[in-house]
């Protein structure tokens, strides 16, 4: 049995939008050529449609982490996160050029796990009607049993933006970024979402 660790990107000190932007009244706008990506139900943007479209020239920062993440709850990873994902995960996660910043990326895990109404791992608002993604889905955070057999994957979790992946990584991942020198930076490992103790076999996603 994979244990699977969940993954966060530590805080930075800056607020990277990669979908969205402000216009001059300081309110909260889609980039414009993601604008026909936007859901007229729910107002969110289909994330994996616009990564595939491209990542816009206007994202630009500077950081000295090697993954942080964006404040529409994307992770970005430098091409040595990538390099050591790469030799563990293969091909499990796609990466999208960041192209003002060509060192980084956005990370997005393949496996993407969706949960079921009804089960009570997660805090679930029913689906839009209109695009299908759920309006809100949250993790409780509570131990169980996942069917997946992957080194990387995320719980499809959604906010009022859009896709709010979280990811869940192998032990050999977690000890892997451990293991590096100089030591990556950005990653905060959490709890084991699955612990050989657990019992209580109520996931039902994917
Ligand atoms: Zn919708």
């Amino acid at each position: 049995m994979t244990i699977y660790i969940d993954l966060t990107p530590q805080d930075v000190p800056f607020e990277l939008l990669v979908f969205w932007t402000f216009d001059s009244l300081g309110k909260r706008v889609i980039r414009p050529e993601y604008k026909d990506l936007l859901c007229p139900g729910c107002g969110k943007v289909d994330v994996k449609k616009a990564l595939e479209r491209g990542v816009s020239d206007d994202v630009i920062f500077t950081t000295t982490r090697d993954l942080f993440g964006s404040r529409d709850c994307m992770y970005l990873v430098n091409v040595r996160t990538r390099q050591l994902l790469e030799d563990i995960t293969a091909t499990a996660i796609d990466y999208y050029e960041v192209p003002s910043v060509p060192d980084y990326f956005v990370a997005l895990p393949r496996k993407l796990l969706i949960p079921h109404k009804g089960d009570p791992n997660f805090l679930i608002q029913p689906e839009c009607k209109v695009c299908g993604h759920l309006k809100d889905a949250r993790y409780r955070f509570k131990p169980m049993q996942m069917n997946v057999d992957v080194e990387v994957g995320a719980f499809a979790l959604e906010n009022g933006l859009g896709l709010m992946p979280l990811w869940f990584v192998s032990e050999n991942v977690v000890k892997a970024v451990k293991a590096t020198k100089p030591k990556l930076r950005g990653f905060s490992f959490g709890r084991a979402l699955n612990p050989p103790e657990c019992d209580k076999s109520t996931a039902e996603i994917d």
